[in-house]
């Protein structure tokens, strides 16, 4: 059996763009993911970071079995889910859960709490009495007394609801959870409270996280590796501190210096400028590059692939090994084409 928990191998997702009166006709395709592979173990949390558009949120829904892949692999503990049997499709469905971005549209209004989190467990078959258990140990494990169960989501503030949607997901013992922008919703002020939980969680029950979020500064101190995505691909990873101190990839590097405090000086002088472009006509190349301060000629015409750069750390970009000691982080930064700046990728996400 792998050490693995989940493998993720070449996965691509593209989806048509369909025109005329009985949608007969493709235009194109939207390269919602392309080519990305990555892994997880046991207890490891992955955040996925990017913005709207970038792919993150179809690589969730891919891995939730929500969507079919145009090609690639996903693996749960070494078997691919495209050989999976439907006893095994159960199970697995039974071992990966999600957390969702909205915690008021996630609930439904009119079941009560304890209905609502003892739900799976009645659709696998558990019994009467193991459901109540396991609602019991569910809710102490978020922090909620046993009486909420009686309860509706709307008695409930934004902060509660979410632990309601972690204690749902902790039921069946899961050994993936897919945090999709877990806080985003939240107020700044419970944010970290969430986070805190979901860490103390993990590190009680071993549970891995695939976390989704745009916001680097949400996910650092929640984080074993992370991520970076950009139109469907993945151009860093690493571990968490590293990529946030040290960002390799300019793309990386714009998100740090984005999310860093006033007053203080980010690892790159970078500000992120435009707006993604259209997913359906991504940029040659590099597809970074009408963004990138420090682009070469060759970075409009030729795909950097993900490459090594040091022991754990892998990037994507031509400035790797050559030019990366002579270019200035702190310089001021210029941009290359802004009138391709025009479209976002909207609401793939
Ligand atoms: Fe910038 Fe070129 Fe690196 Fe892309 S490959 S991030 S355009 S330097």
């Amino acid at each position: 059996m792998s050490d693995k928990i989940i493998e993720v191998e070449n996965l691509v997702k593209y989806f048509p763009l369909k025109a005329g009166f009985f949608q007969g006709k493709t235009l194109g395709h939207v390269k919602a993911v392309d080519d990305v592979s990555f892994s997880v173990v046991p207890g490891e949390t992955l955040a996925i970071v990017g913005e709207s558009g970038c792919g993150k949120t179809t690589i969730a829904n891919l891995i939730l079995r929500l969507l079919d892949p145009t090609s690639g692999d996903i693996r749960f503990k070494g078997q691919s889910l495209t050989d999976m049997s439907s006893a095994a499709t159960k199970e697995y469905r039974k071992n990966v859960q999600a957390v969702l971005q909205d915690p008021y549209g996630a609930l439904n209004p009119r079941m009560r709490v304890g209905h609502i989190i003892s739900e799976p467990l009645e659709v696998h078959g558990f019994s009467k009495s193991e459901r109540e258990t396991r609602v019991r140990d569910a809710l102490t494990a978020v922090g909620l007394p046993d009486h909420v169960g009686s309860q509706f989501p709307h008695e409930f503030s934004g902060g509660q609801r979410q632990r309601i949607g972690v204690a749902r997901a902790l039921t069946l013992e899961p050994d993936l959870i897919i945090l999709d922008e877990p806080v985003s919703n939240l107020d700044v002020s419970i944010r970290s409270q969430v986070l805190n939980l979901l860490k103390e969680i993990q590190k009680n029950r071993q549970i891995s996280y695939i976390l989704i979020s745009h916001d680097l500064a949400t996910v650092e101190h929640m984080s074993t590796n992370i991520a970076v995505m950009y139109l469907g691909k993945l151009v860093e990873y690493g571990n968490a501190e590293g990529v946030c101190d040290d960002p390799r990839h300019p793309y990386t590097a714009s998100l740090v210096a984005a999310a860093t405090p006033p007053g203080t000086t980010p690892p790159w002088q970078t500000p992120i400028v435009g707006e993604v472009p259209s997913a359906l006509e991504t940029p040659s190349g590099c597809a970074f590059h009408p963004r990138c301060a420090y682009a070469l000629p060759k970075c409009s015409n030729e795909h950097p692939p993900l490459t090594q750069i040091e022991d754990g750390r892998f990037a994507a970009c031509h400035l790797y090994p050559d030019h990366i000691g002579s270019i200035d982080k702190h310089a001021p930064v210029t941009t290359n084409t802004p009138e391709v700046l025009t479209t976002s990728a909207g609401d793939i996400d």
